[in-house]
């Protein structure tokens, strides 16, 4: 089985603009986000527009807010602090990386955390790993989605997660834990990998490498995860972290790249934007 993120992305969005059309008769306007981008990466730019494009899709106000790379770590600041205090502004996410004199930590802790729909802030990890009500990270949260989607009952399954970063690695393991997995959590500094990794029911692997994980590294029946996005060097095209012709034949369900993860990462941050606007509502 292929798990479709593209198609579930689809569906939710379509009922997403539902929400967003009811949410603008209840209170006079619809949800807006605010997108900052500093320098022109070429995937960054990538990133903005598919976002931009996801948000106008689904109904919510958007601006993307395009900054030169000279820009100094001050007026960054200036500028969030502005955003945080406009009453016309629900979201806030500043596209990452930054440039090598912005200090990243810096500008994510100066968010208002209940505009932070990336769920970066320390405060919103935080309240994640106390199960706490939060707003939580896009691409975590999409893979859960994904797991229910293809008829996955977590509870009690063994997941490895490869890969410890704090916007996928970590958060994932986290939710795995909270949905009642048994989760290990695979490094660079792993010994065993392939072994580790053969012992998951649920295999996510988050770690930035062309076609890393081969299908001998798969547990015949597991369901995978692909969470990377790579140029593969054979052909230009994108890729993900596992050889997905091979791993396929072994795995009982898995998602392609691109296809998968991606486009739930993005529809993830429209149901955060959606959150962050009604969340605002109910307290005024
Ligand atoms: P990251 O911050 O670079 O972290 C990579 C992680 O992989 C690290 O924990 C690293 O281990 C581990 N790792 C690297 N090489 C390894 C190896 N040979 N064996 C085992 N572990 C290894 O990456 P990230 O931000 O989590 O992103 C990972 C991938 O997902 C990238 O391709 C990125 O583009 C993609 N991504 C996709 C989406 C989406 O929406 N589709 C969203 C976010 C990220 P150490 O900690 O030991 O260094």
């Amino acid at each position: 089985m292929i798990i479709k993120g593209k198609d579930l992305s689809a569906s939710i969005k379509e009922a997403l603009k539902v929400r967003v059309e009811v949410l603008k008769n209840q209170y006079g306007r619809t949800p807006n986000l605010v997108v900052v981008l500093v320098g022109d990466d070429p995937g960054s730019v990538s990133y903005v527009t598919g976002k931009a494009k996801a948000a106008t899709e689904v109904g919510i106000a958007n601006n993307t807010i395009r900054l030169e790379d000279t820009i100094s770590e001050a007026e960054l600041l200036a500028l969030v602090d502005k955003l945080n205090n406009d009453d016309a502004v629900d979201g806030i996410l500043v596209q990452l990386p930054l440039p090598k004199h912005i200090n990243e930590n810096k500008v994510i802790a100066a968010i208002s955390p209940e505009k932070d729909v990336d769920a970066f802030h320390p405060m919103n990890v935080a309240k994640l790993w106390l199960k706490q009500p939060c707003m939580l990270p896009c691409t975590p949260k999409g893979i859960i989605k994904l797991l229910h989607f293809a008829g996955v009952d977590i509870a009690g399954k063994e997941a490895v997660v490869i890969g410890r970063s704090n916007i996928v690695g970590q958060p994932v393991a986290k939710l795995l834990l909270d949905a009642n997995a048994t989760v290990t959590v695979a490094h660079s500094k792993t010994k065993n990998l392939a072994e580790v990794a053969r012992r998951a029911d649920i295999l996510v692997v988050a770690i930035g490498r062309e076609r890393f994980v081969t299908a001998d590294m798969i547990k015949p029946g597991a369901v995978v995860i692909d969470v990377g996005v790579n140029r593969d060097t054979r052909n230009g095209k994108l890729c993900g972290d596992v050889d997905f012709e091979e791993a396929q034949k072994v795995a009982a369900a898995i998602t392609p790249v691109p296809g998968g993860v991606g486009p739930m990462t993005i529809t993830c941050l429209m149901e955060n934007t959606v959150e962050a606007f009604v969340n605002r509502m109910n307290k005024q």
